[in-house]
């Protein structure tokens, strides 16, 4: 009895939940639909397109040598997977249908449709619930509902945490060959932009488990104390395979708990807290689902909606380009821009930047990094943007607006960040690039600052405390 596993954020063989239970039923066939045109329409871009693309090309090389045919469709959009995928399970006498779900609104419709098709041409097809530990809708607050603050949820995730959950899922033994041949992979279409090194993302299983060994060999055990310093380089660089499932969260927690005497919760502290960024991720799309909303472009404090934005083209052309003469805010923008990444504590300097100092519509700024990140993500992207822009969950009071030129003196202390994307203030003494002074920006060739931190800080509680709770 064949069975299909429809492959998409879970680029791997090992510890997959769709396709160990698939393989445990009878031979497999896989099918990646390629849906590049619906990828943009949410905002991805170039980057991540072409490591989603490369990650393909890898999982069919471990594909290959399990006997697994890998069967590649070019869709433009999801509507058109309920067809696309029945006309495949008739082609090759399918008995049933497997895949990991996703949680953001339009791909749970897709998968819902995707379900009522085979329904109706009676071929099971089963969801499964791989990349988080718990299905959300089964962690929930005492009084029922979905976890809205971050704490209490990581607490009761802890709490309930079962071996079982975390278990590895078998890898499939090599099967028979099948007598169809896995489909070429064609070129991805012509882009405007080009996508950044790839030598720094290499693709698939194998470079995101080396990745995670170097890791916590390395890094793991100093985490707590590195995490935010972004010339470090502290922490694990796994977000665009975590992104793709070319790692599963389960793989990361062994990994821990195989450096931790077997605990998640107590033991090393850079460990432990590299587990409950872990769990954030878990958090965000466990919102997704409880809070639809922001699936909609909406914020998760419904209050917020009425906030009087300013429409600043310029101001939001200057951050995208790193020209805020914030040398921290512009070197974090072109560490974006240039390598597809950006430091989590950069993240948040930047997204508030935009935020509160320019008053700008968080939606733009959730726009311009899932363009350029490579591990874009919709639920942490959207969660982190909500948190920065004080209208999501656990999101940062209002008032607590950081300081840019403070955040750098404490984390890029040397300036040496700044130094290494703004080679126009390398040339300065240490202390100094945080604020060039004003006399020097001219020959620097660097901008002065575009709002001044009090004053926008000030605007910004202003237009805050005018929306009503
Ligand atoms: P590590 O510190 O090594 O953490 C390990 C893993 O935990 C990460 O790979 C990631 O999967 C997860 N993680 C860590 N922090 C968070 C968090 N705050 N929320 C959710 N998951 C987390 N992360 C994305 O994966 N995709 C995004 O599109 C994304 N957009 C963001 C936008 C903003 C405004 C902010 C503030 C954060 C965003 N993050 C996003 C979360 C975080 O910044 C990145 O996951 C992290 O910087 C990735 O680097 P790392 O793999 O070295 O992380």
């Amino acid at each position: 009895s064949r069975q299909l596993v429809w492959l998409r954020n879970d680029l791997r063989i090992h510890d997959n939940t769709a396709l160990a239970a698939a393989a445990a039923k009878g031979p497999v066939i896989a099918v990646f639909l390629r849906t590049v045109p619906q990828w943009q329409a949410h905002g991805h871009g170039i980057n991540k397109i072409d490591f989603w693309a490369r990650g393909v090309a890898a999982v069919k090389e471990s594909l290959d040598g399990l006997n697994i045919t890998l069967l590649h469709r070019d869709i433009d959009h999801f509507g058109e997977a309920p067809a696309t995928l029945l006309d495949i399970a008739r082609e090759h006498h399918i008995d049933q249908l497997h895949f990991n779900v996703e949680y953001p609104l339009n791909e749970q419709r897709r998968d819902h449709a995707v379900i009522n098709a085979f329904k109706q041409a009676e071929i099971p097809a089963h969801g499964y619930h791989d990349g988080v530990a718990f299905a959300p809708g089964t962690l929930l607050t005492g009084k029922g509902d979905y976890y809205g603050v971050f704490t209490p949820f990581s607490n009761a995730w802890h709490k309930h945490i079962t071996p079982e959950q975390l278990a590895l899922r078998d890898t499939p033994d090599v099967q028979s060959p099948l007598a169809i041949n896995s489909d070429p992979l064609p070129a991805l279409p012509s882009f405007d932009e080009s996508p950044v090194d790839k030598q720094q993302w290499p693709a698939g299983e194998q470079a995101a488990g080396d990745r995670l060994e170097r890791f916590l060999r390395f890094r793991g055990r100093h985490y707590n104390a590195q995490r935010d310093f972004p010339k470090v380089r502290g922490t694990s660089e796994l977000s665009p395979y975590l992104a793709l499932g070319m790692i599963s969260p389960r793989q990361c927690f062994q990994a821990v708990m195989g450096e931790n005497d077997g605990h998640l919760a107590d033991g090393d502290k850079g460990l432990t807290t590299w587990v409950s960024e872990l769990i954030w991720r878990e958090f965000y799309q466990h919102v997704a689902v409880g809070f639809p909303q922001v699936c909609r472009h909406q914020p998760f404090q419904a209050h917020t909606q009425q906030l009087a934005w300013r429409d600043d083209h310029d101001g939001f052309q200057a951050w995208c380009e790193g020209r805020t003469g914030y040398p921290l805010v512009d070197a974090a923008m072109r560490q974006l821009v240039t390598t597809g990444w950006m430091h989590n504590r950069l993240r948040m300097v930047t997204a508030m930047f935009l935020s509160k100092h320019l008053l700008i519509d968080w939606r733009w700024g959730e726009a311009f990094f899932l363009r350029h990140l490579v591990d874009g993500e919709f639920c942490a992207n959207n969660g982190g943007w909500q948190w920065a822009a004080s209208t999501g969950t656990d999101a940062a009071p209002y008032f607590r607006i950081f300081n840019p030129t403070t955040q750098s003196t404490r984390f890029d202390p040397d300036g040496e960040f700044i130094a290494h994307w703004l080679p126009e203030l390398a040339a300065l003494p240490a202390k100094a690039r945080h604020a060039p002074p004003r006399d020097m920006l001219t020959k620097l060739d660097y901008p002065a600052p575009i709002v001044d931190h009090k004053a926008a800080r000030q605007r910004a509680l202003e237009a805050f405390k005018a929306l009503s709770n």
